[in-house]
């Protein structure tokens, strides 16, 4: 664990506790963690953070994609997603992943994973391309046609540059968001844009849920954005014409539910992996609920921010 007092990672500023008695609510790594804000730029942070070697280990136990291919599970879930089940449930529950935005032009998908995105990209109009660091998730991409980099951003010089970057669920995984927002920065044409989407710090949920809302992710989420702080650190990477908007997926509801409910800390929280429990939960937020989801979207706490913004 690193230095429970290290300063913000945008600003160097000092941060003061915001929450305590944090714990992982998904898969019961042990520890209790903090959230701290920072006194001058308000960015919400984890702390302690994970060495990275122990993060390392969490993502390769937890998260590591082991090349799973023309399974039954995975032939069902491309099925759901090439169907109009999907293009219909995306439209009435938002879509967080930009997966019915059309266009043209050369497209970027950071930890593009195996490839579920860029499917839907390469339908939309665009030349989609990936860049993922599990070698097995990035050779399942290459099967279907796409080109997969595996680099680090850093690292990372492409021939030619982009005109779009998705960054969709990635910067609060990132020790150094800043960084991240420059190196995206190079890799776009002038002109072109950078796609964010990640929990809104400033979401109805989390205030409703608590220790136990379930996007605080924890040791994986390291910073915690709103909509506010998110637009200042953007602007200061070189951005302009920042869009924002705001979504409650039902998934991220009916998990916070059975968070709240079921997660113990140092114990996985089973239910989570239950289909039917989430699914029934699911339809109950957007059938039932859906004026709560509404209210949240329309006063800036929706649990999910989706913005894009432009290479000035
Ligand atoms: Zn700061």
């Amino acid at each position: 664990m690193s230095d429970p007092y290290a300063p913000c990672v945008i600003c160097g500023g000092a941060l003061d506790v915001v929450l305590d008695g944090v714990f992982d609510t998904r898969f019961g790594i042990p520890g209790w963690f903090k959230i701290r804000a920072c006194r001058k730029c308000g960015l919400e942070q984890t702390r302690p953070l994970f060495s990275s070697d122990e993060l390392k280990a969490a993502y390769e136990t937890h998260y590591n994609f082991g090349g799973e291919r023309n399974t039954l599970y995975t032939r069902m879930r491309r099925f759901l997603f090439d169907s109009p089940l999907y293009r219909w449930w995306m439209a009435a529950d938002g879509d967080i992943s930009f997966h019915s935005r059309r266009g043209t032009g050369r497209l970027l998908d950071v930890g593009c994973n195996e490839g579920r995105g860029l499917r839907f990209y390469r339908r939309n109009g665009f030349q989609a391309e990936g860049l993922e660091l599990n070698e097995k998730a990035a050779e399942a991409a290459r099967a279907e046609g796409f080109t997969v980099h595996t680099a680090l951003l850093e690292d990372f010089r492409p021939q030619s540059l982009y005109d779009v970057v998705v960054l969709s669920n990635v910067l609060e995984h990132v020790p150094d968001p800043s960084g991240t927002l420059h190196r995206v920065h190079r890799l776009l044409n002038p002109g072109g844009e950078v796609w964010i989407s990640l929990p809104n710090a400033h979401s109805g949920l989390r205030a409703f849920f608590g220790r136990k809302w379930i996007n605080w992710h924890v040791p994986f989420h390291l910073t915690h954005f709103t909509a506010e702080v998110l637009r200042g650190l953007l602007s200061s990477t070189g951005f302009e014409d920042v869009r924002v908007r705001q979504e409650t997926p039902a998934l991220w509801a009916a998990h916070s539910l059975i968070a709240r409910v079921a997660a113990r800390q140092g114990r996985p929280t089973r239910a989570l992996r239950r289909p039917l429990l989430v699914a029934s939960l699911m339809l109950v937020w957007r059938g039932i609920l859906f004026p709560v989801s509404w209210w949240f979207s329309r006063t800036g706490r929706g649990d999910c921010l989706v913005l894009s913004a432009r290479k000035k």
